[in-house]
């Protein structure tokens, strides 16, 4: 047992899943062990569509199929909320267990709280998530920048401050994610200010960051981060399926340390990307407004964000210029509607980014809107919370008035 009682490194005992899986396949024994055992009765993952630039989310029931979500796709860009709150709705009506990055545990998180998913009916067995890369950009980079075939490619990590990629034939390149980013390569815009890379609103949180000596690059680093997840690890490491080791104390060091480079760097970004705002809405949209007027109105961004979840969108209305819809290009009532319906619950996931045929950097925008509520409510979205959400009851600040 762990001198932590929270920590360990863990790898699986069955063969064919430690091989395929990564850093000892536990993500995948957990899994495979919550369907075994009528846990739940499906597992959200990704898995490789087109080829591994192509992460598609699935709906897994069958223990055996469990394993093709095994491995890394190199752009997991998806966040898997909407999949779990619109096509499963919200999971009402079956128990599931989902693997998923920071971004997606919070927007869960958030969608639980506002009555979207079921927290009964969920488990969220979390992976540390340094980033994620755009795939048609990241293709692009790797032939045009790293000079190798994206085809070939078999791995990419971020480490010491720079992007590895690593290829089937051993070769490997690295160049400073920092550089690449300044070039606007490198992780989605939203990644670089992200502020949460451990899952701690998770369930279990996993990772390789931190395991060092023998089983380097063998087994993973396993947090338990609630009382389920303490029994899901329970269970496995009964049932002989997981193996567990006190972590090294250094290592547990190293994975602090790679978090707070992370963070801080997304800090970094943040102060780039908020500058010349206060962040008060007046300001936000005075300073974005020419990149608005380039919208279309094709609801894209209303369509991918995973908090936006009205049945009924008073966006569509028709009427005079000053409501939303009706018009082309979209007034900037259109944003301001949407996002007095969403901006407080943002959790920075990129979606709307990812989809915007104008690249208008919404996501950015609404981070920044976002931060500001932060800062003036405390609340931050996709956490549970003793915090009310904010503007659905008045503040006390309000109350002396
Ligand atoms: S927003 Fe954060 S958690 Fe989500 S993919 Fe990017 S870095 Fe990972
Ligand atoms: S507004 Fe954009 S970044 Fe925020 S939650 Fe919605 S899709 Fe994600
Ligand atoms: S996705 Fe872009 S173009 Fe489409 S409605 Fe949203 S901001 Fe406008």
């Amino acid at each position: 047992m762990s001198a932590n009682e929270k920590m360990y490194y863990a790898y699986s005992t069955i063969d064919d899943i430690r091989n395929k899986g990564e850093y000892g396949g536990v993500v995948t024994t957990i899994l495979k062990h919550l369907l075994e055992s009528g846990t739940v009765d499906a597992v959200v993952g990704v898995e490789e569509g087109h080829d591994l630039y192509d992460a598609v989310p699935c709906l897994v029931t069958k223990p055996e199929n469990v394993i093709k979500t095994a491995g890394s796709i190199h752009c997991g860009t998806l966040n898997l909320a909407k999949f779990i709150s619109k096509y499963l709705d919200g999971c009402r009506d079956m128990k599931i267990a989902v693997s998923c990055k920071p971004c997606d545990a919070m927007t869960i998180r958030e969608l639980i709280k506002r009555g979207k998913i079921i927290a009964d009916n969920i488990i969220l067995i979390g992976v540390n998530c340094g980033g994620t890369l755009p795939p048609i950009p990241t293709i692009k980079m790797i032939r045009d920048v790293y000079g190798l075939d994206p085809k070939k490619v078999v791995k990419e990590e971020i480490s010491k401050g720079e992007l590895i990629i690593e290829t089937e034939d051993g070769e490997k390149k690295a160049f400073a994610i920092e550089e690449l980013e300044k070039d606007g390569m490198g992780r989605r815009e939203n990644c670089q200010r992200c502020n949460l890379k451990i899952p701690f609103n998770a369930d279990l949180a996993l990772g390789n960051w931190g395991v060092i000596g023998s089983l380097d690059g063998k087994a993973t680093f396993v947090e338990v981060l609630s009382d389920k997840g303490a029994e899901i690890l329970g269970d496995v490491i009964d049932e002989g399926l997981i193996e567990v080791e006190e972590p090294i104390e250094k290592g547990i060091e190293i994975r602090e340390k790679i978090n707070n480079a992370l963070l801080n760097a997304s800090q970094a970004k943040k102060d780039v990307d908020y500058c010349g705002t206060t962040g008060d809405i007046i300001d936000v949209f005075y300073k974005y407004d020419e990149e608005f007027s380039k919208c279309m109105k094709c609801y894209g961004c209303r369509e991918a964000c995973p908090l936006c979840f009205c049945e009924d969108c008073c966006l569509e209305a028709e009427g005079p210029e000053w409501v939303p819809g009706g018009y082309t290009p979209a007034a900037p009532f259109f944003h301001l509607t949407r996002m007095v319906h969403m901006v407080d619950a943002c959790t920075n996931c990129g979606q709307c980014s990812e989809v915007c045929p104008c690249e208008i950097p919404v996501s950015k925008v609404w981070n920044t809107v976002n931060n500001k509520i932060r800062e003036v409510y405390g609340y931050i979205p996709g956490f549970d919370s003793e915090n009310r959400i904010p503007f659905t009851e008045h503040s006390s600040k309000a109350k002396k008035l």
